[in-house]
Protein backbone atom coordinates (compact mmCIF):
# COMPACT_ATOMS: atom_id res chain seq x y z
CA UNK A 1 0.00 0.00 0.00
CA UNK A 2 2.82 2.01 -0.44
CA UNK A 3 3.81 2.21 -4.26
CA UNK A 4 4.25 5.80 -4.25
CA UNK A 5 7.30 5.43 -1.89
CA UNK A 6 9.07 2.64 -4.11
CA UNK A 7 8.41 -0.86 -6.21
CA UNK A 8 10.20 -3.42 -6.57
CA UNK A 9 11.72 -4.13 -8.96
CA UNK A 10 10.09 -6.25 -11.59
CA UNK A 11 11.93 -10.19 -12.16
CA UNK A 12 11.60 -9.56 -16.33
CA UNK A 13 13.42 -6.00 -15.70
CA UNK A 14 15.76 -7.89 -13.21
CA UNK A 15 16.56 -10.96 -15.52
CA UNK A 16 17.37 -7.78 -18.36
CA UNK A 17 19.60 -6.19 -16.09
CA UNK A 18 21.66 -9.38 -14.84
CA UNK A 19 24.10 -10.20 -17.54
CA UNK A 20 25.18 -6.35 -17.64
CA UNK A 21 26.57 -7.64 -13.85
CA UNK A 22 28.28 -10.40 -14.81
CA UNK A 23 29.30 -11.72 -18.36
CA UNK A 24 28.77 -7.98 -20.04
CA UNK A 25 30.10 -6.11 -17.81
CA UNK A 26 32.33 -3.96 -20.08
CA UNK A 27 32.68 -0.44 -19.79
CA UNK A 28 30.21 1.26 -22.80
CA UNK A 29 33.18 3.54 -23.46
CA UNK A 30 35.68 1.30 -24.01
CA UNK A 31 36.72 -0.08 -27.55
CA UNK A 32 36.46 -4.16 -27.71
CA UNK A 33 33.47 -6.22 -28.10
CA UNK A 34 31.96 -6.42 -24.46
CA UNK A 35 32.10 -2.33 -24.48
CA UNK A 36 30.59 -2.24 -27.66
CA UNK A 37 27.98 -4.75 -26.28
CA UNK A 38 27.48 -2.41 -23.19
CA UNK A 39 27.19 0.77 -25.74
CA UNK A 40 24.45 -1.05 -27.84
CA UNK A 41 22.48 -2.02 -24.62
CA UNK A 42 22.78 1.47 -22.76
CA UNK A 43 21.59 3.42 -26.47
CA UNK A 44 18.97 0.57 -27.00
CA UNK A 45 17.77 1.66 -23.39
CA UNK A 46 17.87 5.15 -24.08
CA UNK A 47 15.51 4.21 -26.78
CA UNK A 48 12.93 2.87 -25.17
CA UNK A 49 12.89 5.72 -22.62
CA UNK A 50 12.30 8.27 -25.49
CA UNK A 51 9.66 6.01 -27.17
CA UNK A 52 7.83 6.16 -23.85
CA UNK A 53 7.83 10.07 -23.70
CA UNK A 54 7.43 10.49 -27.35
CA UNK A 55 10.94 12.14 -27.11
CA UNK A 56 14.23 11.49 -29.22
CA UNK A 57 16.81 9.34 -28.03
CA UNK A 58 19.62 12.17 -28.11
CA UNK A 59 17.21 13.63 -25.76
CA UNK A 60 17.74 11.30 -22.96
CA UNK A 61 20.38 11.55 -19.80
CA UNK A 62 20.91 9.07 -17.83
CA UNK A 63 21.50 10.11 -14.05
CA UNK A 64 21.04 8.54 -10.71
CA UNK A 65 16.79 9.00 -9.78
CA UNK A 66 14.52 11.24 -9.35
CA UNK A 67 16.44 13.60 -7.60
CA UNK A 68 19.37 14.30 -9.59
CA UNK A 69 17.00 14.66 -12.40
CA UNK A 70 15.39 17.77 -10.08
CA UNK A 71 18.35 19.28 -9.02
CA UNK A 72 20.27 19.26 -12.63
CA UNK A 73 17.11 20.67 -14.61
CA UNK A 74 16.69 23.92 -11.75
CA UNK A 75 20.00 24.75 -11.00
CA UNK A 76 21.57 23.44 -14.52
CA UNK A 77 18.51 25.53 -16.52
CA UNK A 78 19.37 28.56 -13.83
CA UNK A 79 22.70 28.99 -14.72
CA UNK A 80 22.55 28.72 -18.04
CA UNK A 81 19.78 31.07 -18.23
CA UNK A 82 21.22 33.15 -15.64
CA UNK A 83 21.88 35.77 -18.44
CA UNK A 84 18.41 36.44 -19.62
CA UNK A 85 16.75 36.56 -16.42
CA UNK A 86 16.78 35.37 -12.48
CA UNK A 87 13.32 34.42 -11.92
CA UNK A 88 11.85 30.99 -11.58
CA UNK A 89 7.92 30.01 -10.68
CA UNK A 90 7.23 26.99 -9.12
CA UNK A 91 4.42 25.23 -7.33
CA UNK A 92 4.39 25.49 -3.47
CA UNK A 93 3.17 21.79 -3.69
CA UNK A 94 6.88 19.83 -5.39
CA UNK A 95 8.06 17.44 -4.11
CA UNK A 96 11.72 18.74 -1.44
CA UNK A 97 13.93 17.92 -4.64
CA UNK A 98 12.16 20.90 -6.19
CA UNK A 99 11.46 23.03 -3.63
CA UNK A 100 14.62 22.60 -1.45
CA UNK A 101 16.76 23.04 -4.45
CA UNK A 102 14.80 26.49 -5.51
CA UNK A 103 15.54 27.39 -2.12
CA UNK A 104 19.33 27.03 -2.74
CA UNK A 105 18.82 28.76 -5.71
CA UNK A 106 17.33 31.74 -4.18
CA UNK A 107 20.67 31.82 -1.69
CA UNK A 108 22.80 32.27 -5.64
CA UNK A 109 20.60 35.46 -6.05
CA UNK A 110 17.22 34.11 -7.89
CA UNK A 111 13.97 35.15 -7.44
CA UNK A 112 11.32 32.17 -6.69
CA UNK A 113 7.56 32.51 -6.65
CA UNK A 114 5.96 29.66 -4.75
CA UNK A 115 2.15 29.32 -6.74
CA UNK A 116 -0.57 28.58 -4.47
CA UNK A 117 -2.67 25.72 -5.30
CA UNK A 118 -6.49 25.40 -4.57
CA UNK A 119 -8.26 22.87 -1.81
CA UNK A 120 -7.99 20.00 -4.31
CA UNK A 121 -3.90 20.68 -5.04
CA UNK A 122 -4.69 22.03 -8.77
CA UNK A 123 -2.13 24.91 -10.04
CA UNK A 124 -4.21 27.32 -11.84
CA UNK A 125 -3.19 27.98 -15.19
CA UNK A 126 -4.03 31.56 -15.34
CA UNK A 127 -2.28 31.90 -12.03
CA UNK A 128 0.72 30.80 -13.75
CA UNK A 129 0.43 33.09 -16.17
CA UNK A 130 -0.02 36.07 -13.95
CA UNK A 131 3.11 35.51 -12.30
CA UNK A 132 5.43 35.42 -15.49
CA UNK A 133 7.41 38.68 -15.12
CA UNK A 134 10.18 40.00 -17.83
CA UNK A 135 13.16 38.30 -16.24
CA UNK A 136 11.25 34.56 -15.87
CA UNK A 137 13.54 32.16 -17.20
CA UNK A 138 11.92 28.81 -16.27
CA UNK A 139 8.74 27.36 -15.10
CA UNK A 140 8.73 24.08 -13.02
CA UNK A 141 5.72 22.36 -12.17
CA UNK A 142 5.31 18.60 -11.03
CA UNK A 143 3.04 16.06 -13.50
CA UNK A 144 1.24 14.41 -10.38
CA UNK A 145 1.66 15.39 -7.04
CA UNK A 146 3.84 12.46 -4.62
CA UNK A 147 1.44 12.94 -1.65
CA UNK A 148 -2.40 13.52 -2.93
CA UNK A 149 -1.97 12.25 -6.42
CA UNK A 150 -3.28 15.18 -7.92
CA UNK A 151 -2.27 15.55 -11.33
CA UNK A 152 -1.66 18.61 -12.39
CA UNK A 153 -2.99 20.70 -16.41
CA UNK A 154 0.99 20.07 -17.67
CA UNK A 155 -0.44 20.76 -20.84
CA UNK A 156 -1.98 23.59 -20.21
CA UNK A 157 1.02 25.41 -18.71
CA UNK A 158 3.24 23.81 -21.09
CA UNK A 159 1.42 25.86 -23.61
CA UNK A 160 1.54 29.06 -21.65
CA UNK A 161 5.59 28.67 -21.55
CA UNK A 162 5.79 28.15 -24.74
CA UNK A 163 4.13 30.96 -25.97
CA UNK A 164 5.99 33.43 -23.57
CA UNK A 165 9.60 31.61 -24.32
CA UNK A 166 9.98 30.37 -20.72
CA UNK A 167 11.74 26.65 -20.09
CA UNK A 168 9.24 24.33 -18.83
CA UNK A 169 10.72 21.54 -16.38
CA UNK A 170 7.86 19.13 -15.21
CA UNK A 171 8.58 16.29 -12.29
CA UNK A 172 7.40 13.01 -13.59
CA UNK A 173 8.42 10.89 -11.39
CA UNK A 174 4.92 10.13 -9.64
CA UNK A 175 3.52 9.99 -13.11
CA UNK A 176 5.04 7.60 -15.38
CA UNK A 177 3.08 4.39 -16.05
CA UNK A 178 0.06 6.02 -14.94
CA UNK A 179 -0.21 9.09 -16.93
CA UNK A 180 0.04 9.22 -20.62
CA UNK A 181 3.34 11.79 -21.66
CA UNK A 182 4.12 12.95 -24.59
CA UNK A 183 6.73 15.95 -24.56
CA UNK A 184 5.67 17.48 -27.85
CA UNK A 185 1.62 17.94 -27.50
CA UNK A 186 2.75 19.40 -23.51
CA UNK A 187 5.60 21.64 -24.80
CA UNK A 188 7.79 20.05 -21.69
CA UNK A 189 11.10 21.30 -22.13
CA UNK A 190 12.56 19.46 -19.54
CA UNK A 191 10.93 16.41 -17.37
CA UNK A 192 12.65 13.86 -14.71
CA UNK A 193 12.17 10.77 -14.18
CA UNK A 194 13.31 7.68 -11.71
CA UNK A 195 12.79 3.85 -11.81
CA UNK A 196 12.23 2.89 -8.48
CA UNK A 197 8.76 4.10 -8.86
CA UNK A 198 7.93 2.10 -11.77
CA UNK A 199 9.40 -1.53 -10.87
CA UNK A 200 12.69 -0.56 -12.04
CA UNK A 201 16.05 -0.74 -9.78
CA UNK A 202 16.75 2.66 -7.38
CA UNK A 203 19.59 4.70 -8.16
CA UNK A 204 18.85 5.20 -11.68
CA UNK A 205 16.63 7.70 -13.53
CA UNK A 206 17.06 10.28 -16.38
CA UNK A 207 16.63 13.80 -16.99
CA UNK A 208 14.69 14.70 -20.66
CA UNK A 209 15.99 17.98 -22.05
CA UNK A 210 14.53 19.07 -24.86
CA UNK A 211 17.17 18.89 -28.18
CA UNK A 212 18.29 22.98 -28.32
CA UNK A 213 17.71 23.68 -24.46
CA UNK A 214 20.89 24.93 -22.64
CA UNK A 215 21.42 23.24 -19.56
CA UNK A 216 24.54 23.62 -17.33
CA UNK A 217 26.48 20.50 -17.01
CA UNK A 218 25.75 18.55 -13.87
CA UNK A 219 28.79 16.39 -13.08
CA UNK A 220 32.13 17.73 -14.45
CA UNK A 221 34.54 14.64 -15.57
CA UNK A 222 34.42 12.17 -18.82
CA UNK A 223 32.52 13.04 -21.84
CA UNK A 224 29.99 10.20 -21.04
CA UNK A 225 26.23 11.74 -21.63
CA UNK A 226 27.42 14.00 -24.16
CA UNK A 227 29.31 15.45 -21.69
CA UNK A 228 27.04 16.70 -19.90
CA UNK A 229 26.60 13.98 -16.92
CA UNK A 230 30.34 12.48 -16.62
CA UNK A 231 30.81 9.20 -14.51
CA UNK A 232 31.21 5.57 -15.78
CA UNK A 233 27.70 4.28 -16.96
CA UNK A 234 25.26 2.80 -14.82
CA UNK A 235 24.69 0.33 -17.08
CA UNK A 236 22.53 -2.88 -15.42
CA UNK A 237 20.64 0.28 -14.12
CA UNK A 238 19.78 2.01 -16.98
CA UNK A 239 19.36 -1.41 -19.27
CA UNK A 240 16.57 -1.96 -15.83
CA UNK A 241 15.40 1.75 -16.29
CA UNK A 242 14.48 0.98 -20.46
CA UNK A 243 12.80 -2.42 -19.23
CA UNK A 244 11.01 -0.79 -16.89
CA UNK A 245 9.63 2.11 -18.34
CA UNK A 246 8.87 -0.36 -22.10
CA UNK A 247 7.18 -2.83 -19.69
CA UNK A 248 5.02 -0.20 -18.00
CA UNK A 249 3.86 1.78 -20.62
CA UNK A 250 2.82 -0.97 -22.56
CA UNK A 251 -0.86 -0.66 -21.49
CA UNK A 252 -0.93 2.31 -19.18
CA UNK A 253 -5.15 2.77 -19.44
CA UNK A 254 -5.74 -1.35 -18.63
CA UNK A 255 -3.49 -0.54 -15.40
CA UNK A 256 -5.15 2.68 -14.34
CA UNK A 257 -8.70 1.06 -14.83
CA UNK A 258 -7.52 -1.86 -12.79
CA UNK A 259 -6.22 0.46 -9.82
CA UNK A 260 -9.03 3.17 -10.25
CA UNK A 261 -11.41 0.86 -9.22
CA UNK A 262 -9.15 -0.41 -6.41
CA UNK A 263 -9.11 2.95 -5.47
CA UNK A 264 -12.18 4.26 -5.67
CA UNK A 265 -13.35 1.36 -3.35
CA UNK A 266 -11.20 2.09 -0.69
CA UNK A 267 -11.82 5.25 -0.67
CA UNK A 268 -15.44 4.83 -0.81
CA UNK A 269 -14.99 1.87 2.06
CA UNK A 270 -12.78 4.16 4.36
CA UNK A 271 -15.27 7.38 4.00
CA UNK A 272 -18.34 5.15 4.23
CA UNK A 273 -17.19 2.95 7.55
CA UNK A 274 -14.90 5.55 9.28
CA UNK A 275 -16.55 8.97 10.63
CA UNK A 276 -15.14 12.78 10.82
CA UNK A 277 -12.77 11.37 7.65
CA UNK A 278 -12.00 13.60 4.73
CA UNK A 279 -10.38 12.86 1.35
CA UNK A 280 -6.93 14.76 -0.03
CA UNK A 281 -6.58 15.86 -3.53
CA UNK A 282 -8.90 15.77 -6.61
CA UNK A 283 -11.74 13.24 -6.71
CA UNK A 284 -11.07 12.83 -9.91
CA UNK A 285 -8.50 14.11 -11.37
CA UNK A 286 -5.65 12.21 -9.45
CA UNK A 287 -3.60 9.06 -9.66
CA UNK A 288 -5.04 5.91 -10.25
CA UNK A 289 -3.68 4.39 -7.40
CA UNK A 290 -3.72 7.33 -4.80
CA UNK A 291 -5.49 7.06 -1.43
CA UNK A 292 -5.11 9.80 1.12
CA UNK A 293 -7.24 10.38 3.84
CA UNK A 294 -7.51 12.62 7.23
CA UNK A 295 -8.69 11.14 10.00
CA UNK A 296 -9.45 13.70 12.69
CA UNK A 297 -8.56 13.40 16.17
CA UNK A 298 -5.91 10.46 15.75
CA UNK A 299 -1.88 11.08 15.22
CA UNK A 300 -0.83 9.93 11.51
CA UNK A 301 2.60 8.54 13.03
CA UNK A 302 0.81 6.10 15.37
CA UNK A 303 -1.83 5.07 12.78
CA UNK A 304 1.47 3.92 10.79
CA UNK A 305 2.51 1.81 13.76
CA UNK A 306 -0.83 0.19 14.20
CA UNK A 307 -1.34 -0.43 10.48
CA UNK A 308 1.88 -2.15 10.27
CA UNK A 309 1.54 -4.34 13.12
CA UNK A 310 -1.13 -5.52 10.96
CA UNK A 311 0.72 -5.94 7.67
CA UNK A 312 -0.24 -2.84 5.99
CA UNK A 313 2.55 -0.44 5.13
CA UNK A 314 1.03 2.95 4.33
CA UNK A 315 2.80 6.62 5.09
CA UNK A 316 1.75 10.21 6.18
CA UNK A 317 2.88 12.55 3.68
CA UNK A 318 5.65 11.61 1.21
CA UNK A 319 7.99 8.77 2.39
CA UNK A 320 10.60 11.02 2.38
CA UNK A 321 8.79 13.53 4.55
CA UNK A 322 7.91 11.14 6.97
CA UNK A 323 10.68 11.47 9.27
CA UNK A 324 10.98 15.09 9.36
CA UNK A 325 7.46 14.97 11.93
CA UNK A 326 6.64 18.19 10.07
CA UNK A 327 2.81 19.13 8.49
CA UNK A 328 2.84 17.90 5.09
CA UNK A 329 3.71 20.75 3.52
CA UNK A 330 1.49 19.85 0.35
CA UNK A 331 -1.55 19.10 2.56
CA UNK A 332 -1.06 22.60 4.51
CA UNK A 333 -0.64 24.41 0.85
CA UNK A 334 -4.15 22.71 0.01
CA UNK A 335 -5.61 24.73 2.79
CA UNK A 336 -5.57 21.69 5.25
CA UNK A 337 -5.23 22.60 8.95
CA UNK A 338 -1.63 21.34 10.51
CA UNK A 339 -3.80 19.24 13.30
CA UNK A 340 -5.42 17.15 10.46
CA UNK A 341 -2.65 17.49 8.27
CA UNK A 342 -0.65 15.32 10.89
CA UNK A 343 -3.35 13.08 10.98
CA UNK A 344 -3.42 11.70 7.06
CA UNK A 345 -2.92 8.53 5.71
CA UNK A 346 -1.64 7.94 1.64
CA UNK A 347 -2.18 4.30 0.78
CA UNK A 348 -1.00 4.15 -3.13
CA UNK A 349 -1.65 0.93 -4.74
CA UNK A 350 0.02 -0.59 -7.45
CA UNK A 351 0.99 -4.31 -9.11
CA UNK A 352 1.07 -5.90 -5.80
CA UNK A 353 -2.40 -4.48 -4.56
CA UNK A 354 -5.32 -6.89 -5.21
CA UNK A 355 -9.04 -6.44 -4.20
CA UNK A 356 -7.88 -8.89 -1.04
CA UNK A 357 -5.84 -6.14 -0.01
CA UNK A 358 -8.62 -3.49 -0.17
CA UNK A 359 -11.00 -6.01 1.50
CA UNK A 360 -8.38 -5.81 4.20
CA UNK A 361 -7.64 -2.72 4.99
CA UNK A 362 -11.44 -2.14 4.72
CA UNK A 363 -11.59 -5.02 7.27
CA UNK A 364 -8.49 -3.77 9.64
CA UNK A 365 -8.37 0.25 9.69
CA UNK A 366 -11.55 1.84 10.78
CA UNK A 367 -11.02 -0.49 14.25
CA UNK A 368 -7.65 0.95 14.43
CA UNK A 369 -8.55 4.49 13.51
CA UNK A 370 -11.44 3.93 16.10
CA UNK A 371 -8.58 2.56 19.11
CA UNK A 372 -7.06 5.99 18.88
CA UNK A 373 -9.74 8.16 19.04
CA UNK A 374 -10.35 5.95 22.11
CA UNK A 375 -7.09 6.49 23.80
CA UNK A 376 -7.63 10.52 23.25
CA UNK A 377 -11.60 11.00 22.92
CA UNK A 378 -11.28 14.69 23.62
CA UNK A 379 -9.80 15.17 20.01
CA UNK A 380 -12.82 14.45 17.84
N1 LIG B 1 9.93 13.76 -7.18
C1 LIG B 1 8.83 13.14 -6.73
C2 LIG B 1 7.49 13.69 -7.12
C3 LIG B 1 8.93 12.01 -5.93
O1 LIG B 1 7.82 11.41 -5.49
C4 LIG B 1 10.22 11.53 -5.60
C5 LIG B 1 10.38 10.36 -4.69
O2 LIG B 1 9.59 10.14 -3.80
C6 LIG B 1 11.35 12.20 -6.10
C7 LIG B 1 11.16 13.32 -6.88
C8 LIG B 1 12.72 11.74 -5.79
O3 LIG B 1 13.05 10.63 -6.57
P1 LIG B 1 14.27 9.66 -6.16
O4 LIG B 1 13.76 8.83 -5.02
O5 LIG B 1 14.52 8.83 -7.37
O6 LIG B 1 15.43 10.51 -5.81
Amino acid sequence: MDHSATTPTHPDVLDAMLPYFTRQFGNPSSLYSIGRQARRAVEGAREQVANALGAAPGEIFFCAGGTEADNWALKGAAHAHRGRGTHIITSSIEHHAVLHTCEYLEAQGFRVTYLPVDRYGLVDPDVVEEAICADTILISVMMANNEVGTIEPIGTIGEIANRHEILFHTDAVQAIGHVPIDVEKMHIDLLSLSAHKFYGPKGIGALFVRDGVEIERFIHGGGQEKGRRAGTENTPGIIGLGAAIERVCRDIEGNAARLRLLRDRLIDGVLREVPHSTLNGHPEQRLPGNVNISFQGINGEALLLLLDASGIYGSTGSACSSASGEPSHVLTAMGVAPLLAGASLRLSLGELTGEEDVEYVLATLPGIVERLRAMAPQSV
